[in-house]
């Protein structure tokens, strides 16, 4: 037998949470239903970086980080922007500062204090909390099937949903995608899931990723087609993480889907032009240095200069084919990394089945919030923005539905 209840949130996530909070603080009585032992997992790990909040650029140019869901987010976003995310987080009693790329941070740098003060602001309210409960689905009657950490099953029968079960990066973190399969045989539309924000293969050496993964490479510029990412990388076994990489990243995967490689350009010193490097180079080799030493001359670090290296070919002995080298590193991609490695999940329940409260048009009463939804955007505070103005959207939606019913 199902048992009755008014709001169940399904995932503790950020988006769950704020749906949790804004609907506990009319006073409904909300049950936040999560698989895993504890809630916020992803938050807290998402704190080991210093918790990035959101970001300070006017709503507009936020909104470009969106790609193609930015009409549908934008007034979302402009219900809860980048001051609200501000203002919810010092309420919580966790001040918040801008960092010189304008990045909003706790000042606390990390996550435990802010779930804490969450979780003990939704106790206050009344909103309970039932962990080691894993949604299975939908069963006959509309019940919300959960499976227990003891093998048996419980069904609940809410008035409202709100689903923010999570992308699928991260897995031992508590979102693994797992829901995809129970909404599409309900008929509810999800675009396939897809890494974002991941890195990329670029197939090194041995050599080259045994002595090399790890390092930084600073400062420097990716180019694909059109676009140029200007930032700091990071050279890994596999290839590269970074900014700069994630923000070409929808870009990248629509090529790799299509030909299965993608052509990126480094260019490790993007403020000069190819011709004055080659002059400083020529200069270099007048006085008989060596290549290497010519570029680490020009403040390139040793894995700069290793990176040229692997480009098949070596290094050109004519200062302005090396400089044009420099400018202009080829980088054969293969793929990206999988979508359990990436930091956040592209593709979702597509907004098209859904109305713009983010009600599921073909399940009345239940909603849908955080990066279950089908957007992505890249890394800079866009995610934990877009979860909690998503979160607040929905919550703001079952309160319309239920006075609708209750009115009825
Ligand atoms: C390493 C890392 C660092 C990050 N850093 C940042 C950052 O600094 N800034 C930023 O903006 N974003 C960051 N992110 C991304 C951000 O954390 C996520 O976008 C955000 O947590 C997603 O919120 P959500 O509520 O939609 O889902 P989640 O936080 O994933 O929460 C979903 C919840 O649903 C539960 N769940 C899943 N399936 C079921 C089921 N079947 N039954 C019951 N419960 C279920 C899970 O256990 C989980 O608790 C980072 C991500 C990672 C991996």
């Amino acid at each position: 037998m199902a048992e009755d209840i008014e709001v169940a949130v399904i995932g503790g996530g950020p988006a769950g949470l704020m749906a949790a909070e804004m609907l506990g603080g009319e006073g409904l009585a909300v049950a936040v239903f999560d698989r895993m032992p504890t809630v916020g997992r992803k938050l807290l790990m998402a704190g080991r970086g210093g918790l990035n909040l959101t970001h300070s650029e006017p709503l507009a140019r936020m909104l470009d980080r969106y790609g193609p869901a930015a009409a549908t987010l934008r007034p979302m976003l402009e219900a809860f922007d980048n001051e609200a995310v501000r203002a919810w987080a010092e309420g919580l009693g966790q001040p918040v500062f801008t960092g010189s790329s304008g990045r909003v941070f706790p000042k606390a740098l990390k996550a435990s204090p802010l779930l804490r003060a969450w979780l003990a602001r939704l106790a206050g309210q009344g909103v309970e909390i039932h962990t080691r409960h894993d949604w299975q689905g939908f069963g006959a009657d509309g019940a919300l099937r959960f499976r227990l950490a003891d093998g048996g099953e419980r069904q609940v029968r809410p008035k409202a949903t709100v689903l923010a079960m999570g992308g699928a990066s991260w897995p031992r973190l508590g979102a693994d995608g797992g829901w995809v399969a129970p909404l599409r045989a309900a008929g509810i539309e999800v675009r396939d899931l897809a890494p974002a924000n991941a890195g990329i293969d670029t197939g090194w050496s041995p050599a080259f990723a045994e002595r090399f993964a790890g390092k930084p490479l600073k400062t420097v510029e990716i180019g694909f087609g059109d676009n140029r990412q200007r930032g700091d990388l990071v050279i890994t076994a596999y290839g590269l993480e970074g900014g700069a990489i994630y923000t070409l990243g929808p870009a990248i995967r629509e090529v790799l889907a299509q030909d299965g490689k993608a052509a990126l350009r480094l260019d490790l010193r993007p403020d000069g032009d190819a011709r004055s490097i080659a002059a400083r180079l020529a200069k270099a080799f007048g006085k008989g240095r060596s290549r290497a030493n010519a570029l680490r001359a020009l403040g390139l670090a040793p894995q700069a200069v290793a990176i040229l290296r692997e480009v098949p070919g070596g290094l050109p002995a004519e200062p302005l084919a090396l400089a044009a080298l420099l400018k202009a590193v080829p980088l054969e991609v293969s793929a990206q990394q999988p979508l359990a490695r990436a930091i956040s999940t592209a593709g979702g329940v597509a907004f098209e089945g859904l109305d713009e409260r983010l009600m599921l048009k073909g399940r009345p009463g239940v909603f849908v919030a955080g990066e279950m939804l089908d957007w992505e955007a890249p890394t800079g505070g866009y995610l934990l923005q877009a979860c909690l103005a998503t979160g607040h959207r929905a919550a703001q939606g079952v309160s319309a539905f239920l006075a609708a019913r209750h009115g009825a």
